[in-house]
C-alpha cells in the first residue's frame, strides 16, 4: 500500500505523513530528506551543478540510509549522520535547483520507486502521486496559508538553532515553491485524483485524522 503526500514546503506533510505512518504501523518515506541529501553532497563536492558527468559521478557513489531512531527521521550520506546537516540554510537555498536535475531526480525515483514495492509506506514529496506513484492507493495534496507555512518553518527552525524572520522565511518559501513548480522534471503538483486538505486552520491531530478517515472509507 503506497499513501502519497504531496504539497508544497511547510505545508505540514512531514509531521503528518510521519504521524500517519505510525497510526498505519508502515514506513515512512521523507523523499525531501533525499533530495537534501543529495544537495549538502554536491555542495561538499564543489562542483558546478551543470557538469552533468561529475553530477552523475557523486550520484553513483552516494549511499543514502533514512531511518527512524526513537522517533528522528535519521539521514545518513555514506555512514555519516547528517540529520542536522541537510536542514542547514545553505542546503535549502541550493535544494530545488540540485533537485530540477533530470540526473538526480532518476536516481532519487529508482530508489523511491524501490522501497514503496518492498514494503507499504507513506510517502511525502512534490511528485510522489503525479510521477513516481502515478498508482498510489490514496493520493494526499496539503496546502496551507503562507503565513502559517512560515510560522511552522520558523518553529522547525528554532529547533536547529536557526533564527530568521517571518519575511525572511515567507521570501524563502515562496521562492522555493517557485522553483519546484516551474521546472520541467516533475514539477510540483497536485495529482487529478489527489484529495486537497487545508491545513491553515488544523491541528496536527485533526489533519491525521483527515487521512486516516479517508483511508478506512475507501
Ligand atoms: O520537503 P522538503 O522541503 O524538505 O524538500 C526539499 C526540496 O526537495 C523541495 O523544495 C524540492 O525542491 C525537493 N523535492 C523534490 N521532490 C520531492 C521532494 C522534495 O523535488 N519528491
Amino acid at each position: 500500500m503506497i499513501i502519497a503526500i504531496d504539497g508544497p514546503a511547510a505545508s505540514g506533510k512531514s509531521t503528518t505523513a510521519k504521524l500517519v505512518a505510525k497510526k498505519l504501523k508502515v514506513t515512512y518515506l521523507d523523499t525531501g530528506a533525499m533530495y537534501r541529501a543529495v544537495t549538502l553532497q554536491l555542495l561538499r563536492s564543489k562542483i558546478d551543478f551543470v557538469d552533468i558527468d561529475k553530477v552523475s559521478a557523486i550520484l553513483d557513489d552516494l549511499i543514502i540510509d533514512m531511518f527512524d531512531h526513537k522517533g528522528v527521521n535519521i539521514v545518513k550520506i555514506n555512514n555519516e549522520d547528517v540529520t542536522g546537516e541537510i536542514r542547514s540554510s545553505n542546503v535549502t537555498k541550493y535544494v530545488s535547483e540540485v533537485s530540477a536535475l533530470l540526473s538526480v531526480r532518476e536516481s532519487m525515483v529508482v530508489m523511491q520507486r524501490e522501497i514503496g514495492h518492498k514494503t507499504d509506506c507513506v510517502i511525502e514529496g512534490r511528485d510522489i502521486g503525479t510521477i513516481v506513484f502515478p498508482n498510489a492507493d490514496y493520493k494526499f495534496f496539503m496546502v496551507a496559508d503562507i503565513k502559517m507555512r512560515a510560522k511552522r518553518r520558523l518553529k522547525e527552525m528554532k529547533q536547529f538553532g536557526i533564527v530568521k524572520s517571518v519575511k525572511e522565511v515567507i521570501s524563502e518559501l515562496e521562492s522555493r515553491d517557485q522553483k519546484d513548480s516551474s521546472r520541467d522534471n516533475s514539477p510540483l503538483r497536485k495529482a487529478k485524483d489527489a484529495i486537497e486538505i487545508d491545513t491553515s486552520n488544523l491541528s496536527i491531530d485533526e489533519q491525521v485524522d483527515k487521512i486516516i478517515d479517508h483511508i478506512k472509507i475507501k
